[in-house]
């Protein structure tokens, strides 16, 4: 029996899907119909089922979405070229290139070339250096969605000792910058971090990232923390399990996020607000 609150992510992700919704058919009124296209390079089981949902949440929220499906030995100038196209589609609003991409194709390149206002991920290297200097453009999606989370949890921000552990640029990175932005004190760990527990353990705010089941056990959290689990792993019994071993850590944290039915779920509805936002700038 958990100890800690549950924050339920596919909750707040329906609220927040429904709010799109209804900004879509506003929209709509006013002669924008929000689109989405999204680019999948290859047949990754799981990129096409990340795919498949990002495709129906936009249905569900009556956003167009339109998939491109390329083969794994696609050229990276051939890629370059469908991302110009799309760039230049005006019933498009927002581009997603599912990572990762096959290894002859420059992720960085192809990412460049995506128009930064469609740039839905927040990816772009203009967005990345927006986000980095307090003006964001496009949030990155997964930790815009944690920050909605700490949002409607009313969790306080301003001067929390926030912990990243994993620093990726999809997530740790902008996770930190987003939390610096609203006057955290932000710590990113990584793998070469010497005593990882030094620094999760007086966390109030605690965000793990770094595709490790389990690797976060209850013992290194601070009594009350505010602990999300980014991590999405699946596992040989085929169920999926966070970065977090949630047994533990739920008996000491404050409020948890499950996996899955945490953060995952935010992800989606964060992308279609992001397409929203670009649409709303073509009005
Ligand atoms: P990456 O592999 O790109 O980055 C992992 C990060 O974790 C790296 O910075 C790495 O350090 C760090 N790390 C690895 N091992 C340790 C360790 N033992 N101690 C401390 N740090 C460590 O992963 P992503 O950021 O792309 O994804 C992380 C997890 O989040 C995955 O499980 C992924 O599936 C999930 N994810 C979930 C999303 C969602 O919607 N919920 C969206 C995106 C990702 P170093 O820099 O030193 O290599």
């Amino acid at each position: 029996m958990s100890k800690a609150k549950i924050i339920d992510g596919k909750k707040l992700s329906n609220d927040i899907k429904k709010e799109v919704a209804s900004q879509v058919a506003q929209l709509k009124l006013e002669g924008v119909s929000p689109g989405l296209a999204v680019v999948l390079v290859g047949d990754d089981p799981a990129s096409q089922v990340y795919v498949r949902n990002k495709a129906s949440a936009c249905d569900a929220a009556g956003i167009y979405s339109k998939v491109i499906n390329l083969p794994a030995h696609t050229k990276e100038h051939e890629l370059l070229k469908v991302i110009q196209e799309l760039n230049n589609d005006e019933i498009i609003h927002g581009i997603l290139v599912q990572l990762p991409l096959p290894a002859h194709i420059n992720s960085a390149n192809i990412i460049q070339e995506i128009n930064p206002n469609k740039d839905v991920d927040g990816f772009h290297i203009n967005n990345v250096g927006l986000l980095t200097t307090g003006n964001p453009n496009m949030k990155p999606c997964t930790p815009y969605g944690v920050m909605k989370m700490l949002e409607s949890e009313k969790v306080p921000v301003w001067g929390a000792e926030a912990v990243i552990v994993g620093a990726s640029n999809i997530v740790g990175k902008p996770m930190a910058l987003l939390l610096l932005a609203q006057g955290a004190t932000v710590t990113i760990c990584n793998s070469k971090t010497k005593d990882l527990s030094a620094h999760t353990s007086r966390a109030d705010i605690l965000v793990v990232a770094t595709g490790r089941p389990n690797m976060v056990t209850g013992d290194m959290i601070k009594p009350g923390a505010v602990v999300i689990d980014v991590g999405i792993n699946r596992m040989e019994n085929n169920k999926l399990c966070g970065d977090v071993e949630f047994e533990s850590a739920s008996q000491v944290a404050g409020a948890i996020t499950p996996v899955p039915g945490g953060v995952g779920p935010m992800t989606i509805a964060m992308l279609l607000t992001n397409t929203v936002e670009a649409a709303k700038r073509t009005l």
